[in-house]
Order: structure tokens, then C-alpha cells, then sequence
């Protein structure tokens, strides 16, 4: 391959900078490199693009030199008559991220902005930041092991060569990414619709929407909730210490829901109050399941001077006519008595 060949190779005009060939060559490595690339001959282009770079980055070091002496010849008149190379465009993202949802946001959905810090990995070097040579490591003279010797110089054992990590093969630093193994940091804001009633544990695909193709692979997780539990079927259940006085006079009491706080008449012949509709959706976009609060009505361990008076005129006051339970009760139980002599 000759230099016009490599330039050639490269897509560039003759002469090019080297940042121009750097940034030719990363655009067509993120393009070619077999990993993104299916096609039979990726695996060929890849390696005459990389000779491609080696011969001009060659080239471009040894012309540096002599062009190191301060040029006497005055700057071109216009500097804007060479127009910037474009933007080569970026490679898709392909972001995968936890979601955390509140009960009451996975609940109904809806828009929600996602912010977060997108790590550009370099291909070139598939993130490692350096690349093999074909020579072999300088340190362990392409064993991949380095003796350890005693304190009389004889080997009394091996341990892998930390330069090469055991495959004996020298490193040249990734050009691409400068040996961090990425290309950048950037970060995003994304806007995503999500749908109504995501579980915890459920996996979201999502397109991000934009030109450059981005997608997001987002790993539901449900808070836990400080008052609510969720069965599996959406139903939401609620248990409530009520104020076991408040219970027995059948008082309006406030009860939290999904969508905020709602009156709920409390009723002494019941402990389990079911708001229909008022759960989580049965499924994912689907009718919403039923609400069940349990009320555990409290009493005081010890009842004051004044209470106790109260307790005393209300069974003083309780009466038990014919027919009502309690009756009908005591009726058979002082039957049951009068036989046993
Ligand atoms: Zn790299
Ligand atoms: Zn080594």
C-alpha cells in the first residue's frame, strides 16, 4: 500500500492533517470493525484501514520534523475559504439503565425525563485502550511469567508479567481513545413515555427518538412504598389503625390513595372497605384494580376515670330484646345449664 493508497483508503485528500486522519479513521472504525460490521468482508476492510493508518501516521511524524523551524512565508489572506470537515456522525447510543418509579408514578405513567452520564466506549480497542504489536512484551521477552528470585539470586518461583498480564505480547497505547479505553462522556437528557402499571422487575424498550438511532433498555424497580402493598393482580392494599372511639361512631375519616387523600366513612359492623377501580392496573395499560384498606381499630390499655364511668352507663345501657342475637344466644345457653342438674 503506498501513501496515496493509504489516503485513498481512508477517504481523504492528499496531504490531510493528522487530526483529519484520526478522525477518519475512528469514523471508519466505528463503521467497519467487526463487531458492528456482519458483512464477510469486515474483517479485511478493518485491517487495510488500520495499515492505512499506520502508514500515515508514519509519515505525518516524519514530516513533522523538518517543519519545525518558524515559517518565514506570510499566513493565507483567508482562512475561511477551507470550510471545516463535517461532524462525522456519532454511533447510536445504547443506553441501559435502572428506572426507579414510585407506586404512585408507575401507576399512571406518563412523561418522564431521564438524565444520566453516557459513556462512549472506544471499538478501536473494544475499551481495553491499548492494542497488541506483533513483538513480543520487553519485560518478560514473550514468556507472559517473570521469575521471582530469593535472596540468593536462584528462582524459587514465577508470577505473571503485569506489563503484557500473562499473554506476552507488547501494548501500544490506543490511539483512538488515548489509552482511557472511551471516547468521551457526555451527558443526556432524554424524554420517554412510559406506559401505565410497570411492575417491578420489567424490562422497558424504548427508541429515544432523535436522528442518530439512540435506544434505551431501562430495568424497572418499584420503591417500596411506607404505606401501601401491591399483589401481584394490581390489587393495593392499605392496613390503618383507626381510633377505635372514632370507629364505633362511625366518623368520616381521611385514607391515602394512589391519586392523594380521600374521605372514607368509617362503619362499625366493618373492617374491610374496598374502593373499587382505586388499585394499580391490572396490567400494563390496563383497568385498574380495586383499593382495600384494613382498619384495626384501637383502643387504650387503660382507660381514664372518666372513660370508665362512660363504659359503665353504656353496658348499663345495652338491652337485648327477643329475636336479636345475643337473646337467642342466652336463651339456649341457660337451657343447656338447667340440664346439667
Ligand atoms: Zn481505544
Ligand atoms: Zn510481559
Amino acid at each position: 500500500m503506498g501513501t496515496d493508497d493509504a489516503y485513498a483508503e481512508l477517504g481523504l485528500a492528499a496531504g490531510a492533517t493528522d487530526h483529519e486522519i484520526k478522525a477518519a479513521w475512528r469514523r471508519l472504525v466505528s463503521q467497519w470493525h467487526p463487531d458492528r460490521n456482519a458483512s464477510p468482508q469486515a474483517v479485511a476492510r478493518m485491517q487495510r484501514i488500520n495499515l492505512a493508518f499506520e502508514l500515515l501516521r508514519q509519515g505525518v511524524e516524519a514530516e513533522a520534523r523538518p517543519q519545525a523551524q518558524p515559517q518565514a512565508e506570510p499566513a493565507p489572506a483567508s482562512k475561511s475559504a477551507r470550510t471545516p470537515p463535517p461532524e462525522p456522525p456519532r454511533p447510536a447510543w445504547h443506553i441501559e439503565r435502572k428506572l426507579k418509579l414510585t407506586l404512585e408514578q408507575a401507576a399512571v405513567g406518563g412523561r418522564m425525563v431521564l438524565r444520566g452520564r453516557h459513556v462512549e466506549r472506544c471499538e478501536a480497542c473494544e475499551g481495553l485502550g491499548y492494542r497488541h504489536s506483533p513483538r513480543p512484551c520487553e519485560h518478560c521477552h514473550g514468556v507472559g511469567r517473570i521469575g521471582q528470585r530469593n535472596w540468593f539470586g536462584w528462582v524459587t518461583g514465577f508470577e505473571t508479567c503485569s506489563h503484557c498480564e500473562g499473554d506476552g505480547l507488547a501494548r501500544l497505547e490506543c490511539e483512538a481513545c488515548n489509552g482511557h479505553g472511551e471516547l468521551g462522556r457526555c451527558r443526556y437528557e432524554i424524554a420517554v413515555d412510559l406506559p401505565a402499571g410497570l411492575r417491578h422487575g420489567e424490562e422497558l424498550n424504548l427508541s429515544a427518538g432523535g436522528t442518530h438511532g439512540d435506544r434505551l433498555k431501562l430495568h424497572v424497580m418499584l420503591r417500596e412504598h411506607a404505606l401501601f402493598r401491591l399483589d401481584p393482580d394490581g390489587t393495593l392494599h392499605c392496613e390503618m389503625p383507626v381510633d377505635g372511639f372514632l370507629w364505633m361512631a362511625n366518623r368520616w375519616i381521611e385514607v391515602p390513595t394512589l391519586g392523594g387523600m380521600q374521605q372514607l366513612r368509617l362503619d362499625r359492623r366493618h373492617l374491610r372497605y374496598r374502593l373499587r377501580g382505586q388499585g394499580f392496573p391490572k396490567t400494563r395499560g390496563g383497568p385498574r384494580a380495586h383499593y382495600i384498606v384494613d382498619v384495626k381499630p384501637l383502643f387504650p390499655a387503660q382507660f381514664t376515670r372518666e372513660q370508665e364511668k362512660l363504659i359503665e352507663r353504656l353496658a348499663a345501657s345495652q338491652q337485648h330484646p327477643p329475636g336479636s342475637p345475643m337473646h337467642e344466644w342466652r336463651t339456649r345457653f341457660e337451657g343447656w345449664k338447667g340440664r346439667q342438674g
